[in-house]
């Protein structure tokens, strides 16, 4: 069976990355996502195994010291990091699977995989962040600033991205990240294992 893909999904606060992932679970089958650990409090609603593996620092340090992660990376006060083994069962049965994080721990990724697919999703404008964090009505107007000013930071990586997906409309926008996955999965640098086998049969053929 062919390997999955590494679909890495990075995106501003608001820019409607956790929406597009739900969607891509929901209609297509290839895809699994993966949990990840954190050391954040539980946010009203989550669940432990569900959204995260919500983990002490303690824990969460053992588990850095025994290598577990694929990548792991400290944001805004916490730990947040990827564990390495569900990621490679899902991969070698065949899922192309999906992880939500930010830019740091997309970076280590891309170091360590380089046939991890990169994608980043963001509003058509700057304006349209912020009216869709006030809209939220979760946030107070010194938290939307905070993180005005962290996806300004941001904005400064997004070029090590291997493609850009608006968000404007969500249904194309969930279309066109399905899209996207499907037509990498031709790249080059995903097929080596075609391209040695081509080169070993023109060695036998070559030698008969
Ligand atoms: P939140 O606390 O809002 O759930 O997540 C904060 C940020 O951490 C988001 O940008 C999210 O994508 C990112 N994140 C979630 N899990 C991981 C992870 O395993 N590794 C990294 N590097 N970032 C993560």
């Amino acid at each position: 069976m062919k390997k999955g893909i590494l679909l890495i999904i990075s995106g501003f606060a608001g820019s409607g990355k956790g929406t597009i992932v739900k969607r891509l679970l929901s209609e297509y089958d290839n895809y699994a996502v993966s949990v990840s650990a954190t050391t954040r409090e539980p946010r009203p609603g989550e669940e432990d195994g569900r959204e995260y593996f919500f983990v002490t620092r303690e824990k969460f340090e053992e588990m850095i010291a025994d290598d577990e992660f694929l990548e792991y990376a400290k944001y805004v006060d916490n730990y947040y990091g990827t564990p390495r083994k569900y990621v490679n069962r899902m991969l070698d049965e065949g899922k192309d699977v999906i992880l939500e994080i930010e830019q740091q721990g997309a970076l280590q990724v891309k170091a360590k995989r380089p046939d991890a697919l990169l994608m980043f999703v963001m509003p058509p404008s700057v304006q349209e962040i912020y009216n869709r964090l006030r809209k939220r009505g979760t946030e107070t107007e010194e938290v939307i600033m905070k993180r005005m000013r962290q996806g300004a930071r941001e904005a400064g990586v997004i070029e090590n991205y291997d493609f850009l997906i608006i968000n404007d409309d969500l249904d194309e926008c969930v279309q066109n990240v399905h899209d996207t996955v499907r037509c990498s999965k031709y790249a080059a640098v995903r097929n080596k294992a075609m391209i040695d086998k081509i080169k070993s049969e023109f060695n036998d053929f070559l030698n008969m």
